[in-house]
Protein backbone atom coordinates (compact mmCIF):
# COMPACT_ATOMS: atom_id res chain seq x y z
CA UNK A 1 0.00 0.00 0.00
CA UNK A 2 1.40 3.30 -1.04
CA UNK A 3 1.83 6.19 1.47
CA UNK A 4 2.36 10.08 0.78
CA UNK A 5 5.20 11.57 2.06
CA UNK A 6 5.02 15.24 1.58
CA UNK A 7 7.76 17.72 2.46
CA UNK A 8 10.18 20.45 0.70
CA UNK A 9 13.66 21.97 1.46
CA UNK A 10 12.59 25.20 2.18
CA UNK A 11 11.71 24.33 5.51
CA UNK A 12 16.10 24.73 5.64
CA UNK A 13 15.86 27.88 5.29
CA UNK A 14 13.60 28.88 8.64
CA UNK A 15 16.19 29.98 10.71
CA UNK A 16 15.39 29.68 14.80
CA UNK A 17 19.13 30.67 15.85
CA UNK A 18 21.29 29.34 17.66
CA UNK A 19 21.01 26.27 19.97
CA UNK A 20 17.00 26.01 19.78
CA UNK A 21 15.72 22.43 19.94
CA UNK A 22 12.90 23.01 17.23
CA UNK A 23 16.08 23.28 14.28
CA UNK A 24 16.38 22.13 10.59
CA UNK A 25 18.08 18.79 11.32
CA UNK A 26 14.83 17.41 12.98
CA UNK A 27 13.28 17.18 9.15
CA UNK A 28 16.18 16.79 7.77
CA UNK A 29 17.23 12.83 9.58
CA UNK A 30 13.76 12.49 9.24
CA UNK A 31 14.16 12.35 5.02
CA UNK A 32 17.36 10.78 5.45
CA UNK A 33 16.17 7.84 7.44
CA UNK A 34 12.82 7.26 5.02
CA UNK A 35 15.01 7.84 2.01
CA UNK A 36 16.84 4.74 3.48
CA UNK A 37 13.47 2.87 3.33
CA UNK A 38 14.41 2.16 -0.11
CA UNK A 39 10.65 1.20 -0.70
CA UNK A 40 8.19 2.32 -4.14
CA UNK A 41 5.45 2.28 -2.03
CA UNK A 42 6.73 5.66 -0.25
CA UNK A 43 5.39 8.49 -2.96
CA UNK A 44 7.41 11.97 -2.34
CA UNK A 45 5.76 14.85 -2.91
CA UNK A 46 6.50 18.70 -2.42
CA UNK A 47 3.35 21.08 -0.74
CA UNK A 48 2.00 22.96 -3.46
CA UNK A 49 0.44 26.31 -3.67
CA UNK A 50 -2.80 26.40 -1.97
CA UNK A 51 -5.26 29.51 -1.46
CA UNK A 52 -4.63 31.36 1.52
CA UNK A 53 -8.66 31.75 2.50
CA UNK A 54 -8.06 28.42 4.11
CA UNK A 55 -5.41 30.01 6.86
CA UNK A 56 -8.81 32.43 7.55
CA UNK A 57 -10.87 29.95 8.90
CA UNK A 58 -8.38 28.93 11.28
CA UNK A 59 -6.84 32.20 12.31
CA UNK A 60 -8.26 35.54 12.69
CA UNK A 61 -7.86 38.12 9.96
CA UNK A 62 -5.71 40.97 12.23
CA UNK A 63 -3.10 37.54 13.25
CA UNK A 64 -2.64 36.84 10.09
CA UNK A 65 -1.39 40.26 8.88
CA UNK A 66 0.18 40.72 12.40
CA UNK A 67 2.73 37.36 11.08
CA UNK A 68 2.57 38.80 7.71
CA UNK A 69 4.10 42.25 8.73
CA UNK A 70 6.19 40.22 11.00
CA UNK A 71 8.74 38.35 8.83
CA UNK A 72 12.09 39.99 8.31
CA UNK A 73 14.02 40.76 5.83
CA UNK A 74 17.17 40.15 7.48
CA UNK A 75 18.10 38.69 11.11
CA UNK A 76 15.74 37.19 13.36
CA UNK A 77 12.23 38.53 14.76
CA UNK A 78 10.35 36.66 18.24
CA UNK A 79 6.97 36.67 17.79
CA UNK A 80 7.43 35.49 21.57
CA UNK A 81 10.22 33.83 23.34
CA UNK A 82 10.55 30.61 21.41
CA UNK A 83 8.86 30.99 18.05
CA UNK A 84 11.08 32.78 15.96
CA UNK A 85 10.75 34.16 12.87
CA UNK A 86 14.02 34.38 10.05
CA UNK A 87 13.62 35.51 6.28
CA UNK A 88 13.11 32.09 5.12
CA UNK A 89 10.43 31.61 7.39
CA UNK A 90 7.68 33.26 5.22
CA UNK A 91 8.19 30.50 2.65
CA UNK A 92 8.46 27.34 5.15
CA UNK A 93 5.04 28.41 7.40
CA UNK A 94 3.35 28.38 4.46
CA UNK A 95 4.64 25.38 2.68
CA UNK A 96 4.07 23.69 5.89
CA UNK A 97 0.51 24.47 5.85
CA UNK A 98 0.51 23.63 1.85
CA UNK A 99 1.81 20.40 2.46
CA UNK A 100 -1.22 19.00 4.69
CA UNK A 101 -3.56 20.20 2.00
CA UNK A 102 -1.31 18.33 -0.35
CA UNK A 103 -1.26 15.47 1.49
CA UNK A 104 -5.50 15.71 1.71
CA UNK A 105 -5.90 16.14 -1.90
CA UNK A 106 -3.65 13.17 -2.49
CA UNK A 107 -5.68 10.66 0.04
CA UNK A 108 -9.07 12.01 -1.13
CA UNK A 109 -8.11 11.20 -5.17
CA UNK A 110 -6.30 8.19 -3.92
CA UNK A 111 -2.79 8.95 -5.59
CA UNK A 112 -1.68 7.05 -2.04
CA UNK A 113 -3.71 5.50 1.07
CA UNK A 114 -2.57 7.89 3.28
CA UNK A 115 0.40 10.40 4.14
CA UNK A 116 2.72 11.55 6.79
CA UNK A 117 3.82 15.40 6.32
CA UNK A 118 7.91 16.11 7.29
CA UNK A 119 7.05 19.40 7.77
CA UNK A 120 8.72 22.78 10.33
CA UNK A 121 7.39 25.07 11.56
CA UNK A 122 5.23 22.69 13.77
CA UNK A 123 1.32 24.15 14.58
CA UNK A 124 -0.70 22.87 17.32
CA UNK A 125 0.34 25.52 20.04
CA UNK A 126 -1.13 28.40 17.38
CA UNK A 127 -3.75 29.47 18.20
CA UNK A 128 -6.20 31.81 16.33
CA UNK A 129 -4.92 34.95 17.29
CA UNK A 130 -1.31 33.46 18.73
CA UNK A 131 2.15 32.41 17.73
CA UNK A 132 2.83 30.18 20.88
CA UNK A 133 5.48 27.42 21.55
CA UNK A 134 7.45 27.14 17.90
CA UNK A 135 4.27 27.34 15.70
CA UNK A 136 2.79 30.01 14.06
CA UNK A 137 0.07 28.68 11.31
CA UNK A 138 -1.65 26.03 13.16
CA UNK A 139 -0.96 23.36 10.53
CA UNK A 140 -3.06 20.45 10.95
CA UNK A 141 -6.15 23.21 11.77
CA UNK A 142 -6.32 23.94 8.38
CA UNK A 143 -6.06 20.56 7.01
CA UNK A 144 -9.31 19.87 9.09
CA UNK A 145 -11.11 22.98 7.84
CA UNK A 146 -10.10 21.94 4.34
CA UNK A 147 -11.71 18.98 5.10
CA UNK A 148 -15.01 20.31 5.54
CA UNK A 149 -14.97 23.06 3.22
CA UNK A 150 -13.55 21.55 0.15
CA UNK A 151 -14.82 18.10 0.66
CA UNK A 152 -17.76 18.95 2.69
CA UNK A 153 -17.03 16.67 5.46
CA UNK A 154 -19.45 16.77 8.60
CA UNK A 155 -17.08 15.03 10.95
CA UNK A 156 -13.12 15.21 11.40
CA UNK A 157 -11.15 13.92 13.85
CA UNK A 158 -7.77 15.11 15.38
CA UNK A 159 -5.54 12.95 17.10
CA UNK A 160 -2.61 14.60 19.17
CA UNK A 161 -0.19 12.35 20.61
CA UNK A 162 2.76 14.88 21.11
CA UNK A 163 3.61 14.71 24.63
CA UNK A 164 2.75 18.48 24.98
CA UNK A 165 -1.42 19.39 24.94
CA UNK A 166 -2.44 21.21 21.66
CA UNK A 167 -3.57 24.30 23.23
CA UNK A 168 -3.88 25.67 19.72
CA UNK A 169 -6.06 23.26 18.47
CA UNK A 170 -8.09 22.94 21.69
CA UNK A 171 -8.61 26.83 21.02
CA UNK A 172 -9.32 26.51 17.72
CA UNK A 173 -12.38 23.53 17.69
CA UNK A 174 -13.24 24.79 21.37
CA UNK A 175 -17.01 25.41 19.95
CA UNK A 176 -17.22 23.24 16.86
CA UNK A 177 -19.42 20.30 17.17
CA UNK A 178 -17.64 18.79 13.13
CA UNK A 179 -14.08 18.10 15.28
CA UNK A 180 -13.62 16.08 17.54
CA UNK A 181 -10.10 16.79 19.11
CA UNK A 182 -7.96 14.01 21.31
CA UNK A 183 -4.88 14.89 22.76
CA UNK A 184 -2.77 12.50 25.04
CA UNK A 185 -0.08 14.81 26.83
CA UNK A 186 2.20 14.87 30.04
CA UNK A 187 0.49 17.47 32.70
CA UNK A 188 0.92 19.67 34.30
CA UNK A 189 3.64 20.82 31.65
CA UNK A 190 3.92 23.01 28.98
CA UNK A 191 1.53 25.32 27.62
CA UNK A 192 -0.55 24.51 31.04
CA UNK A 193 -3.66 23.58 29.00
CA UNK A 194 -5.24 19.96 29.05
CA UNK A 195 -6.81 19.12 31.83
CA UNK A 196 -9.50 16.37 31.84
CA UNK A 197 -12.49 18.71 32.54
CA UNK A 198 -12.29 20.92 29.06
CA UNK A 199 -14.21 18.80 27.06
CA UNK A 200 -15.40 21.83 24.31
CA UNK A 201 -18.28 23.29 24.02
CA UNK A 202 -20.27 20.42 22.72
CA UNK A 203 -18.24 17.36 24.07
CA UNK A 204 -15.93 17.59 21.28
CA UNK A 205 -12.38 18.04 23.53
CA UNK A 206 -10.80 14.60 24.84
CA UNK A 207 -8.02 15.44 27.51
CA UNK A 208 -6.17 12.34 28.44
CA UNK A 209 -3.23 14.05 31.02
CA UNK A 210 -0.64 11.57 32.26
CA UNK A 211 1.88 12.02 34.75
CA UNK A 212 5.70 12.61 34.62
CA UNK A 213 7.09 9.06 34.38
CA UNK A 214 4.23 7.25 32.17
CA UNK A 215 6.00 4.15 30.71
CA UNK A 216 5.10 2.40 27.58
CA UNK A 217 2.16 0.38 28.74
CA UNK A 218 0.39 3.20 30.58
CA UNK A 219 0.25 5.23 27.58
CA UNK A 220 -0.95 3.03 25.22
CA UNK A 221 -3.83 1.67 27.60
CA UNK A 222 -4.39 5.38 28.02
CA UNK A 223 -5.95 5.59 24.18
CA UNK A 224 -7.83 2.89 25.47
CA UNK A 225 -11.08 5.14 26.06
CA UNK A 226 -9.45 7.48 23.28
CA UNK A 227 -10.55 4.74 20.59
CA UNK A 228 -13.89 4.21 22.82
CA UNK A 229 -14.88 8.20 22.06
CA UNK A 230 -13.45 8.19 18.13
CA UNK A 231 -16.04 4.79 17.86
CA UNK A 232 -18.47 6.93 18.85
CA UNK A 233 -17.75 10.17 16.56
CA UNK A 234 -17.83 8.28 13.29
CA UNK A 235 -15.14 10.29 11.72
CA UNK A 236 -14.99 10.44 7.94
CA UNK A 237 -11.41 11.53 8.19
CA UNK A 238 -8.61 11.04 10.68
CA UNK A 239 -5.84 13.40 11.07
CA UNK A 240 -2.65 12.97 13.57
CA UNK A 241 -0.40 16.01 15.33
CA UNK A 242 2.10 13.69 15.01
CA UNK A 243 4.91 14.89 17.84
CA UNK A 244 7.39 12.19 19.17
CA UNK A 245 8.53 14.08 21.79
CA UNK A 246 7.29 11.45 24.33
CA UNK A 247 9.83 9.17 23.51
CA UNK A 248 11.82 8.69 26.95
CA UNK A 249 15.17 10.08 25.29
CA UNK A 250 13.44 13.38 24.92
CA UNK A 251 15.08 15.96 26.55
CA UNK A 252 11.75 18.39 26.60
CA UNK A 253 9.84 15.71 28.43
CA UNK A 254 9.48 13.04 31.20
CA UNK A 255 7.52 10.87 29.57
CA UNK A 256 9.04 7.28 28.89
CA UNK A 257 7.93 5.34 25.18
CA UNK A 258 10.50 3.63 23.32
CA UNK A 259 10.63 4.16 19.44
CA UNK A 260 8.73 0.76 18.51
CA UNK A 261 5.93 2.14 21.01
CA UNK A 262 4.99 4.49 17.37
CA UNK A 263 4.52 1.45 15.16
CA UNK A 264 1.93 0.04 17.86
CA UNK A 265 0.19 3.06 18.59
CA UNK A 266 -0.29 3.79 14.73
CA UNK A 267 -1.17 0.44 14.25
CA UNK A 268 -4.02 0.94 16.22
CA UNK A 269 -5.02 4.02 14.82
CA UNK A 270 -5.50 1.99 11.49
CA UNK A 271 -6.91 -0.60 12.75
CA UNK A 272 -9.93 1.41 13.88
CA UNK A 273 -9.56 3.53 10.80
CA UNK A 274 -10.34 0.79 8.59
CA UNK A 275 -13.59 0.02 10.59
CA UNK A 276 -14.82 3.95 10.84
CA UNK A 277 -13.27 6.09 7.67
CA UNK A 278 -12.27 3.88 4.62
CA UNK A 279 -8.29 4.15 6.22
CA UNK A 280 -8.00 7.93 5.54
CA UNK A 281 -5.47 8.80 7.58
CA UNK A 282 -3.13 12.28 7.57
CA UNK A 283 -0.27 12.73 9.77
CA UNK A 284 2.09 15.72 10.26
CA UNK A 285 5.26 16.61 12.23
CA UNK A 286 4.66 18.79 15.33
CA UNK A 287 7.12 18.34 18.02
CA UNK A 288 10.29 15.69 18.69
CA UNK A 289 13.18 16.81 19.67
CA UNK A 290 16.14 14.06 19.99
CA UNK A 291 17.35 13.49 16.83
CA UNK A 292 18.00 9.74 17.22
CA UNK A 293 14.83 8.91 18.55
CA UNK A 294 13.02 11.38 16.34
CA UNK A 295 14.21 9.50 13.12
CA UNK A 296 13.69 6.05 14.67
CA UNK A 297 10.41 7.03 15.67
CA UNK A 298 9.33 8.55 12.48
CA UNK A 299 10.67 5.32 10.97
CA UNK A 300 8.21 2.86 12.88
CA UNK A 301 4.96 5.52 12.52
CA UNK A 302 5.81 5.34 8.80
CA UNK A 303 6.11 1.40 8.54
CA UNK A 304 2.97 1.40 9.97
CA UNK A 305 1.03 3.55 7.98
CA UNK A 306 2.82 1.34 4.82
CA UNK A 307 1.06 -2.05 6.06
ZN1 LIG B 1 5.66 18.74 21.80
Amino acid sequence: MKTGIITTDTYLNHNTGQGHPENADRVTVIIDHLKNFKSKNLIWKKPKKFDHKYLQLAHDKNYLSDVQESFPSQGLNFLDGDTILSPGSKEATSDAVGSIITAIDGVMNKDFRNAFCAVRPPGHHAERKKAMGFCVYNNIAVGAYYLLEKYSLKKVAIIDFDVHHGNGTQNIFFNNEKVLYISSHQYPYYPGSGAANEKGSKDNVLNIPLTAGTQSHEFLNAYDSIFKKLKKFKPEFILLSAGFDAHKDDPLAQINLESKDYYILTKRIMTLSEELCDEKIVSILEGGYDLNALKESVGFHIKSLLE
